[in-house]
């Protein structure tokens, strides 16, 4: 990590460059959301972030969520935290209790539970469904060949508020084919919202239509290497 990370300057360059993208592509810069992804970053510099204005925000744990934001969202009620990070069932009620967006559905089971919890707790978290468009073993998310499927079975047979498809492309790809198999799901299923595009590919996921990506380095400096994931 870098200390002297300028927290505040990094987002107005970030969403520069998001808009600056989204011209050229001919889409509205306003259509999409830079969602500041802030695992593993202590409360502090989070706040730099808020300070500057900044309300949409990724954590990929639980736990690590639990311990940073319900006071910093006490404090900006405005805040839309998102999971990006793998859901275990056994977290699906803590996670619909903090969060706003739930972007990794990959499973009936784990939707079965978010779709109970969402009941019992009346609190409705939008809802994305993960598509491994890369068909990597390691990494979670649906397969394309079976996402129509699954996502008329959360949505129709749950009910669960699915808004949109998210990935991640597998990192030695070039992200282009993966960020448009994802808009094409998408819009066969009717579903309007894509979450792609992270640090190095924000640019090329705002060509393909992303309409919110997942910024973390380039907002936050870089990470200790124990939580680089997936
Ligand atoms: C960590 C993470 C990001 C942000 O990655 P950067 O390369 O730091 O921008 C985006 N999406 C997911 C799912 C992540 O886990």
């Amino acid at each position: 990590m870098t200390p002297d990370t300028n927290i505040a300057q990094n987002l107005v360059d970030i969403r520069a460059r998001i808009d600056e993208a989204a011209r050229a592509a001919n889409r509205a810069p306003d259509h999409i959301t830079l969602v500041a992804v802030s695992k593993t970053h202590d409360a502090a510099r989070i706040r730099l972030a808020l300070q500057a204005g900044h309300r949409v925000f990724g954590e990929n744990r639980v736990q690590e969520a639990e311990d940073k934001w319900p006071e910093l969202k006490a404090a900006y009620p405005a805040t839309e935290l998102h999971l990006i990070g793998p859901l275990q069932r056994n977290k699906a009620k803590r996670a619909v209790q903090l969060f706003d967006v739930i972007e990794t559905i990959d499973r009936l089971k784990l939707a079965t539970t978010i779709a109970r919890e969402m009941d019992e707790q009346g609190r409705r978290p939008d809802c994305y469904i993960q598509i491994n468009t890369g068909e990597e073993p390691q990494k979670a998310g649906i397969l394309a060949a079976d996402a129509d499927a699954f996502i008329g079975r959360c949505r129709d047979g749950l009910g669960l508020p699915v808004v949109g498809l998210m990935c991640i492309p597998p990192s030695d790809e070039e992200p282009s084919m993966h960020f448009a198999l994802l808009a094409r799901i998408a819009e066969r299923n009717g579903l309007g919202r894509l979450s792609m595009g992270m640090s190095g590919d924000f640019e090329t996921a705002v060509r393909f239509g992303a309409s919110s990506v997942r910024v973390g380095t380039a907002i936050f400096g870089s990470r200790p290497v124990i939580n680089a994931e997936t």
